[in-house]
C-alpha cells in the first residue's frame, strides 16, 4: 500500500482516488474549493442550480459506472432519452430505438425536414467516415471534413453536435476528435447515442455521494501551494502524487518539476461556456430539450426545461457554448432573452433568473493540439480532461483520465515500470 495525493476534486479527481482507494492505497484529497465536483457541481449556496447545464450520452462507460461504484443509480438520477434534435415547431433529427448505426440510417431517411438529396447525402458522408474507421488527418476541421455536406445537414446536426460537444466552433474544432465522439455514440452499442439528461441537482451525481464516500481521506478548502520532489505536498510526504486540478494550476505546480510537461500543459488554449437561466412561471417546453438556430443575435444553440426534468417548474437553461464573442461583445444574456422571446412559446413572459459564465469552460479543441500526457515523471501523474486523450473535455475524458492515472501509480506501486507508462498512452480503458 502507498500513501497517494489527490490534488482536485473535480471528476477526474474523484475516479482517481476511488480507483485508488479501490486498489488499496492511502490517499488524501485535496480540493481548494469548499465542496468536490470542479466545474460539474451546484452552485455553492444554490443547490439547486448547476454551473452550468449538463449533459451525458449513453457512451459515458466509465463514467456511469463510477456513478453506480457510489451507490449512484443513473437511470434513477439521469433522463434517458433516444438521440433527438428537435427545433421550435420542427421534430428535427430522431433516431428509433435500438442499434445506433441502424437507428441513425432510419433516423437520417425519416427526417422529412431535409430534402432527400441531403438525407442521403450525410448518410454517404458517414459511410465513408464508417469506412474509414472514423479516422481522419489531425490537421483537419470539422468544417473541412464535412465541407462537402448539404448546408441543412450542416447547419441542422454538425453545428449543433460539434459546439455540443467541442464546446468549439466547426471551424476551429478538430475533425478527429468530433469523429471520435461519432464513433462511440454511433459503435459502442444499442443506447449509446442516447442523451441522458440530469433529473437531479448536479452534485447528486457524482460529488455528494463521493464526500460521503471519501470522508475524513478528503481535505476541503485546501489549495495546494507547491509539489516537489519527494513527493511533497505543501512539505507533506507522499509515495505517489496525482494532479487532477486545472491545466492552468497543474502547470503551475509543475513549473519546477517538469517544465516541458508544464509549457504543455500551458499552451492550451480555453473557450468559454455561459448558462442563461429564465424563469417563466406556467410556461414548458414541448420538450425536455431543444435545439436553437444559433446566430448574429441568437447567441444560445440549446434550451432545457427543467420542470420537464423534475426541477423547479418554469425554469429554462439556455446553453451558449463556444461563447468566446459574446463574452468578449457583452449582452449576451440580454440576446437569449430576445432569442427565447421570438423562437418559443411563453405562458408568462419570461425574465433572467441567473447568468453563469465559465470563461474556461474546456480547452479549445482545435485541430492538431497537444495534449500533455497523463505520465509527468515518476510518481507523479495528471489527470483531466485536458490530459492526451480521444475524447473533449467532457465529464467522461475526465473520469477516463483519472482511472488512467490511477492505474499508472497501481503500476508503479507494483514495480511495473513499463506498465505505468503504457498507462500513459491511455491504455487499457482509454485506447483510441
Ligand atoms: C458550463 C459547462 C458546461 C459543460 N457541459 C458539459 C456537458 O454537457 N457534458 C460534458 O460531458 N461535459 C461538460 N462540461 C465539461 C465538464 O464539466 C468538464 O470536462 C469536467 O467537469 C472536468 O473535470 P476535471 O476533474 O477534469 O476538472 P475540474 O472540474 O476543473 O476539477 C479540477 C478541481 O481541482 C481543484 N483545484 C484546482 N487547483 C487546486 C489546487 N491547487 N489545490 C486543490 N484543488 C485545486 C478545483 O477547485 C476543481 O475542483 C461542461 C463544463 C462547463 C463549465
Amino acid at each position: 500500500m502507498s500513501k497517494v495525493a489527490v490534488i482536485g476534486g473535480g471528476w477526474a479527481g474523484i475516479a482517481a482516488a476511488v480507483a485508488l482507494a479501490d486498489a488499496g492505497h492511502d490517499i488524501a484529497v485535496f480540493e481548494m474549493a469548499p465542496q468536490l465536483g470542479g466545474r460539474a457541481r451546484s452552485v455553492a449556496g444554490q443547490p439547486d442550480y448547476d454551473n452550468g447545464q449538463h449533459i451525458l450520452i449513453g457512451a459515458y462507460r466509465d463514467s456511469l459506472a463510477l456513478m453506480r461504484r457510489l451507490g449512484v443509480d443513473p437511470e434513477q438520477v439521469l433522463k434517458r432519452l433516444p438521440l433527438a434534435l428537435p427545433y421550435p415547431g420542427e421534430p428535427g433529427l430522431r433516431l428509433p430505438p435500438g442499434s445506433p448505426l441502424v437507428a441513425f440510417t432510419r433516423g437520417v431517411l425519416a427526417h422529412r425536414g431535409w430534402p432527400l438529396g441531403a438525407r442521403l447525402g450525410l448518410l454517404a458522408a458517414a459511410g465513408g467516415w464508417l469506412a474509414r474507421g472514423f479516422r481522419c488527418d489531425a490537421a483537419l476541421s470539422v468544417a473541412e471534413l464535412c465541407a462537402g455536406l448539404p448546408a441543412a445537414v450542416k447547419r441542422d446536426l454538425v453545428e449543433p453536435l460539434c459546439v455540443a460537444a467541442l464546446n468549439t466552433p466547426a471551424p476551429q474544432a478538430s475533425a478527429r476528435v468530433f469523429l471520435r465522439v461519432l464513433k462511440d455514440a454511433l459503435f459502442s452499442g444499442p443506447g449509446s447515442a442516447d442523451l441522458l439528461l440530469p433529473r437531479r441537482p448536479l452534485s447528486d451525481l457524482l460529488a455528494g455521494p463521493a464526500a460521503a464516500w471519501l470522508g475524513d481521506r478528503l481535505r476541503l478548502g485546501t489549495r495546494v501551494q507547491a509539489v516537489e520532489p519527494g513527493w511533497r505536498v505543501d512539505g507533506e510526504r507522499f509515495d505517489a502524487v496525482v494532479l487532477a486540478c486545472t491545466s492552468v494550476e497543474t502547470a503551475r505546480l509543475t513549473a519546477d518539476v517538469a517544465p516541458a510537461w508544464s509549457a504543455t500543459a500551458q499552451g492550451l488554449g480555453f473557450e468559454p461556456i455561459v448558462t442563461v437561466y429564465l424563469h417563466s412561471p406556467g410556461s414548458a417546453l414541448p420538450s425536455p430539450m431543444l435545439a436553437l438556430r444559433e446566430g448574429p443575435d441568437a447567441p444560445a444553440q440549446f434550451v432545457f426545461d427543467h420542470g420537464a426534468l423534475g426541477g423547479a417548474p418554469g425554469r429554462f437553461a439556455f446553453v451558449v457554448s463556444g461563447a468566446a464573442p459574446w463574452v468578449a461583445r457583452g449582452g449576451c444574456a440580454e440576446a437569449v432573452l430576445a432569442q427565447a422571446v421570438r423562437e418559443l412559446r411563453w405562458a408568462s413572459p419570461p425574465v433572467i433568473d441567473k447568468v453563469l459564465t465559465e470563461k474556461r469552460a474546456t480547452f479549445a479543441c482545435t485541430p492538431g493540439l497537444v495534449r500533455p500526457p497523463a505520465f509527468i515523471a515518476t510518481g507523479l501523474w495528471a489527470a483531466g480532461d485536458y490530459v492526451e486523450g480521444p475524447y473533449p473535455a467532457t465529464l467522461e475524458g475526465a473520469v477516463r483520465a483519472g482511472r488512467v492515472a490511477a492505474q499508472g501509480v497501481g503500476a508503479e506501486a507494483g514495480g511495473t515500470g513499463t506498465g505505468a507508462k503504457g498507462a500513459a498512452s491511455g491504455s487499457p480503458t482509454n485506447t483510441p
